[in-house]
């Protein structure tokens, strides 16, 4: 018996083991259930406590293995400071904000997968260092493959060298891609250039520079590891500025597509440093963020109907045409004519939009829907997957105001439906209801856009006459069944609810 029981966990202990083939399987659950708004909230709950399971076996591991005691502050330090961070982040963070916060978070993965490799490396190469040199200087120990002068991939296994310099590659540029993209969802970077960075010819020499750095890394220099510590920090130089190059030239409109890519990214690096560390569960979790990150972003470039080469390598089209925005024949209409046209409404459609979080005009659309069906006239709400600035954030919004979930509909299902619809009412959204998208040479041609115009009477409710995201005119807005309701949307729809009350 162990005099410390702790002692008797190490990382290779069936226990151990145990408790990450568990966390594994809730991780796996967890991801199941966020696929339903309905279970969505559990499936948080069960990932976070696969990760609190995760976070008490690997300490655990660590505190039984004598070598590494000493790690043991550090890691509580480093949890603690870590949950507070999160905590008053997640508390304080402002719903329209959220896209914004999911790239810090990509980013943070990303740059703990680099680091975690980059250590590993360094102890790795300390190792060698001194390790017995021969007569010419070079280093000459006995690596996995026998007696000889080794190189990295030769001392501790090709797979090791390959996982640590991949780690470090992606890290590296989900962390600066990740920034880029805060900044631009921020507004705090705007074009498409950061010196010459965003350059595409510049990315590809980065990139080629970066792949001889890692091959020095992991297979070159055999016997001078003094070397090989230079081409460490060229590895992580040239691939934080590689990740700046590849987003910063994106469009904003592109931005969800981005996100979601990164977070995937951030999957991978963490599920390379699993090899490097040689820990099952990161490299089943980074394997799972990887793959959902990448099947989301196939989704969302399904919903903008582009490639993903197109989004990453098309540049930004957004604003090209912002000089031309004259509207002519816009009629403005007011909370007391819409609530008129309601009245004697069987049928109407919310579509929700940007514009709406920013307002939290959701709990205000929810009472005058409630108001229109004791009616007797059919609500429903069209959602298109990219309305808003982050997939999903309509359906957060909404059923956060307790509407039905049977009342969302998505683009393919609601479509062909506003035809047959007496008012559609777009509550600040903008890009998602565009004409434009059905014109060839349009920054957004060839997008899926909700036919709202197809409807009796539309009622855009926003404040000016101002562009979306996108930046480009809207036509809509010119229809001759459209009418704009220039206001705040919390406050234009709680003052037709109660001209509606009125009635
Ligand atoms: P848009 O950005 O196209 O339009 C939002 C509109 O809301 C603006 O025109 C603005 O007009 C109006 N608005 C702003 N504040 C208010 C307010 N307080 N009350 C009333 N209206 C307001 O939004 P959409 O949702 O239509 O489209 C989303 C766009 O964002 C798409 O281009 C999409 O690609 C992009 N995007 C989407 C992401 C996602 O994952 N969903 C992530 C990042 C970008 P005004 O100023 O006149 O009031």
């Amino acid at each position: 018996m162990p005099t410390d029981p702790m002692g008797a966990f190490t990382m290779e202990s069936p226990l151990i083991q145990g408790a990450y083939m568990a966390a594994a399987l809730l991780f796996i659950l967890g991801i199941s259930r966020l696929a339903r708004v309905r279970s969505a909230r559990q499936g948080n709950r069960i990932a976070a406590l696969a990760m609190f399971l995760a976070v008490v076996a690997t300490t655990i591991a660590l505190w039984g293995d004598a070598e590494r005691e000493t790690l043991w502050a550090t890691l509580a330090g480093g949890v603690v400071l870590g949950a507070l961070i999160g905590i008053v982040l997640a508390k304080r963070v402002a719903m329209t904000a959220m896209p914004e916060l999911v790239a810090l978070f990509n980013g943070l993965g990303g740059a703990a997968s680099m680091l975690v490799a980059w250590a590993e490396l360094e102890r790795a190469r300390a190792e060698w260092a001194s390790a017995p040199r021969g007569a010419d200087g070079l280093v000459v120990s006995e690596g996995a493959f026998g007696l000889g002068t080794v190189n990295l991939a030769t001392l501790q296994g090709p797979l090791f060298a390959v996982a640590a310099v991949l780690s470090i590659l992606i890290g590296a540029v989900t962390l600066s891609g990740s920034l880029v993209a805060y900044g631009k969802l921020a507004g705090k970077i705007r074009g498409s250039r950061l010196g010459p960075l965003g350059i595409r010819p510049l990315n590809a020499v980065l990139l080629a520079v970066a792949l001889a750095a890692a091959w020095t890394v992991g297979f070159g220099m055999a016997g001078n590891p003094e070397a090989v510590e230079w081409a460490v920090y060229a590895l992580v130089a040239l691939t934080l500025l590689l990740g700046v190059g590849l987003v910063v030239p994106i469009g904003g409109a592109d931005m969800p597509v981005v996100i979601s890519l990164l977070n995937s990214y951030s999957g991978l690096a963490a599920c390379a440093t699993g090899f490097v560390l040689q820990n099952n569960l990161l490299i089943v979790a980074g394997s799972l963020v990887g793959a959902s990150g990448l099947i989301l972003t196939r989704i969302m470039c399904r919903a903008m109907n582009r490639s993903l080469a197109n989004v990453l390598f098309a540049g930004i089209d957004a604003g090209a045409d912002a000089g031309d925005q004259e509207y002519t024949g816009v009629k403005s209409t007011s909370a007391a004519e819409l609530a008129m046209v309601l009245d004697a409404a069987q049928s109407v459609i919310f579509v929700p939009g940007y514009g709406l979080a920013v307002a939290q005009a959701q709990h205000k659309v929810q009472e005058l829907a409630t108001m229109l069906e004791a009616r007797g006239c059919e609500v429903r709400y069209a959602i298109h997957p990219v309305a808003g600035r982050m997939p999903g954030h309509m359906n957060v919004l909404l059923a956060e105001a307790n509407v039905p979930y049977e009342r969302l509909f998505e683009l393919d299902e609601i479509n062909g439906d506003f035809k047959n619809t007496d008012v559609t009412i777009v509550v600040g959204a903008n890009d998602v209801c565009n004409p434009a998208a059905y014109e060839e040479g349009s920054a957004i041609a060839g997008m899926p856009v909700l036919d709202v115009w197809d409807s009796r009477t539309v009622v855009v409710v926003k404040r000016s006459l101002s562009p979306g995201y996108a930046g480009i005119k809207n036509a809509l807005f010119e229809r001759d069944n459209a009418l704009m309701l220039f206001e705040d949307a919390k406050a234009a729809i709680e003052e037709t609810a109660g001209e509606l009350g009125e009635l």
